[in-house]
């Protein structure tokens, strides 16, 4: 029976280590339960003695000396790694393990099986919809982590984008990072530790998990053998996703998806002058806006209806004037909160455009190198070859750095439109 931990793909040293937490946490719950006297009998190889003395000194304080700090639990910790590497994956994979009644990570028990479904009572998962998470949000969430748990074990908060933490929203958490209630965990994802993505003050009271980019052959064997994807069209799906677990799946489940990659692998070829470029750049931004559109309709129109019923749309009476004036400041907030979603989809989807787009340059590049190492995109390597023949390797090289100049525009807020077009005329012209 797989564990929590197997949807962690090729990151064995991370699992190790989380394996080890959960180890050590679940001890400290054991020496909590147990009479101060006995708990001397805990495995010395954790280390216990800051948690112990935190949940009331159960655990003699002297094991601290002669354990490997390595191993250890601790209150506060940060996933970080490129996109798809599984960030969000391995924060809920050990808060389960945390949460387990074995205390490893059994993924069958009701505990595995509530946090890794979200219904876990003491489990709660930030995940910003908009491009920050505000300090009102984070306020609330410090405030009910306080609390001790309803399941006897951990207080867990997963933080998924910790990057994406307002300055306040930051402080806020910072505090409670900072005089971590005993039986609270704290865990953030977070891109990379750059002090842009997390602030150096909250770094340095975690404990970094790295986490890195899985090799295409690691993608396609779990494709195979957890998703029943029949193997060619795996490997051509892992490769094709550049590490990117999820986008792989996708790619090898949804026509969709698959279309809109092909569409935007077409884009080189289009490109004969200004007005195909500009047209390319229209298409790239309205694809990533559909896109967008179609992820969020749903939710949206979910949200709306839920709300509406919530404030019984309609009614007259007493207060129904004064109710209105509230519901509809109710409506707008909503509003506000799903054009901002909406905004950051519509990025995302823009960005995996650009990957795809950045992808096909490389295969142009190391194929003008003759560098021996695979494509990227299989399907489109002799057009790559044949762009690196006429490009030669530094042609092939400004084009891919244009497309990474674009994405970095992006997300210094340059208009998407803007640098679009720009990186497409600079394809153009080459
Ligand atoms: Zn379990």
């Amino acid at each position: 029976m797989p564990d929590v931990f197997a949807d962690l793909v090729g990151q064995d040293d991370a699992v190790d280590t989380l394996r080890r937490a959960a180890a050590s946490a679940a001890a400290v719950l054991r020496a909590a339960h147990l009479p101060a006297p006995s708990a001397t009998a805990v495995d010395p190889d954790d280390d216990l003695a800051a948690l112990a003395e935190a949940d009331g000194g159960a655990a003699d304080g002297g094991t601290a000396t002669a354990v490997d700090p390595g191993a250890g639990m601790t209150h506060a910790w940060i996933f970080t790694g490129p996109p798809g590497s599984g960030r969000s994956v391995a924060a809920r994979a050990f808060a389960a393990a945390l949460q387990c009644v074995h205390g490893t990570g059994c993924g069958t028990c009701p505990g595995c099986h509530t946090t890794l479904a979200g219904t876990h009572a003491d489990v709660r998962l930030v995940a910003p919809e908009g491009l920050s998470i505000g300090v009102g949000e984070m306020r609330a969430l410090v405030l009910r982590a306080a609390s001790t748990p309803s399941g006897g074990r951990w207080q867990v908060v997963i933080i998924e984008d910790a990057d994406r933490l307002t300055e306040a929203a930051g402080n806020a958490l910072l505090k409670a990072v900072e005089e971590p209630p005993p039986r609270t965990v704290f865990l953030l994802c977070a891109p990379s530790t750059h002090p842009e993505d997390v602030s150096v003050t909250i770094r340095s009271r975690c404990r970094i998990v790295p986490l890195r980019q899985p090799s295409a052959a690691a993608v396609a064997e779990v494709l195979v053998a957890r998703d029943g994807i029949a193997p060619d069209v795996a490997q051509w799906a892992a490769a094709a996703a550049q590490g990117h677990v999820g986008r792989a799946r996708r790619l090898a489940r949804d026509p969709e998806a698959r279309q809109r990659r092909d569409a935007v692998l077409a884009v080189p070829r289009r490109l004969t002058g200004v007005g195909t470029a500009l047209d390319a750049a229209s298409a790239l931004i309205e694809a990533a806006e559909a896109e967008a559109a179609a992820s969020v309709a749903e939710s949206d129109a979910a949200e709306r209806a839920a709300l509406q019923t919530a404030l019984g749309a309609g009614g007259t009476g007493r207060g129904a004037a004064g109710a209105t004036r509230g519901s509809a400041s109710q409506l707008k907030d909503l509003e506000k909160r799903q054009k901002s979603r909406a905004t950051r989809a519509q990025r995302d989807a823009l960005d995996r455009a650009l990957v795809d787009l950045a992808g096909f340059y490389r295969d142009a590049l190391t194929s003008a190198l003759r560098a021996p190492v695979a494509p990227v995109h299989t399907d489109t390597a002799p057009l790559a070859e044949a762009g690196g023949q006429k490009w030669a390797p530094e042609g092939a090289l400004r084009r891919l750095e244009a497309v990474l100049e674009c994405r970095a525009a992006i997300e210094a807020n340059v208009k998407p439109r803007i640098a679009v077009e720009a990186m497409m005329l600079s394809l153009w012209r080459g």
